[in-house]
């Protein structure tokens, strides 16, 4: 894997080429002379088989993977090679998050930080990445399966439905993590649409109630999927507003779990107001001509 000594730069890596890392500034820094590239890999959002067939081979070929224990199934580990070193980040502070990957990326040619779901939401990937880019060593990011989707999938429900609500919104419960004041919960709940809700299973009293301030009728669906994929750990639970504060605390669930609200929930069960036009055999399509216009080419 390795296939050079830790002691010697890469002279065929282009940035142990580049000007700034032959700095000697920059190589005293970060105390290293061989320079690997620090890949943030989404995990998914459990189960082994939901990582891409890219982030499972980064984790094969890594020489060093730190995972986050609190959140990331350690069942996706089992894509590793039996020398790499693994280590779990839960009891890490930032800095020490950083000077860890800084330190592997000095000793191996591929360092991966994996972290729950897609990477690029609700991380700290920006922080990490930062004293990386510093020091000039490359950074490489590979899309994860997010619990949002994974959360939908697994209750059997779409997060869009035609005429119904074409729109998603992400987003959290404002907590110690402040929210900007345009992107107040109550304001976005106001939408209608669907929202994917993160982080806050443990307010979900709090969610409750502004949902239902912005409008939210008391009998609207809601569902809270605790644990989406992983194996043997997973709980979807389906109620209204008025009930699932009372149901989440009967199945203790009190952590990372994903609220899903939208007018599109248990639409598999209703006659459609509205079929797609999609798959509408008088709607043309680009390769399927409509049966009253066949052979025109409409885009
Ligand atoms: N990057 C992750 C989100 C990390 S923030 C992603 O794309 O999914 C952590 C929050 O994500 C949790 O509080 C919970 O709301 C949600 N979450 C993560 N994994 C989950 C899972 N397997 N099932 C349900 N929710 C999950």
């Amino acid at each position: 894997m390795l296939g050079y000594s830790t002691q010697t730069p890469r002279q065929d890596h282009p940035i142990c080429n580049s000007s700034h890392f032959r700095s000697s500034r920059v190589r005293r820094r970060i105390g290293v002379s061989l320079m690997g590239k620090v890949w943030f890999v989404g995990a998914g959002p459990g189960a082994p088989d939901l990582i891409t067939v890219r982030g499972a081979r980064l984790l094969g070929e890594a020489g060093a993977i730190l995972y986050t224990g609190s959140l990331v199934a350690e069942t996706v580990l089992e894509w590793a090679s039996e020398t790499c070193e693994i280590a779990d980040s839960k009891s890490m502070d930032l800095e020490q998050v950083n000077a860890w990957l800084l330190d592997r990326a000095g000793r191996h040619e591929t360092v991966v930080r994996l972290q729950t779901g897609d990477p690029t939401l609700y991380g700290v990937l920006a922080e990490l990445a930062r004293p990386l880019d510093a020091a000039g060593i490359p950074v490489g990011i590979v899309s994860g399966v997010s619990s949002a989707m994974a959360s939908a999938a697994a209750a059997g429900e779409c997060l869009t439905l035609p005429e119904i609500t074409q729109t998603v919104i992400f987003t959290r419960l404002s907590e110690r993590t402040r929210m900007p004041e345009r992107e107040s919960f109550a304001s976005l709940a106001a939408h209608g649409c669907t929202l994917c809700i993160f982080l806050s299973i443990e307010r979900i009293d709090a969610v409750v109630e502004q949902l239902i301030e912005a409008g939210w009728a008391r009998t609207a669906p809601i569902v809270i999927v605790h644990k989406a994929t992983w194996p043997g750990e997973e709980l979807i639970l389906r109620a209204t507003l008025e009930n699932v504060v009372e149901q989440c605390r009967a199945a203790r669930i009190e952590r990372q779990a994903l609220i899903l609200v939208s007018p599109a929930l248990g639409a598999r069960a209703q006659v459609a107001a509205q079929p797609s036009k999609l798959y509408d055999a008088t709607f043309p399509r680009r390769f399927r001509p409509s049966r009253d216009n066949r052979g025109a080419d409409v885009d």
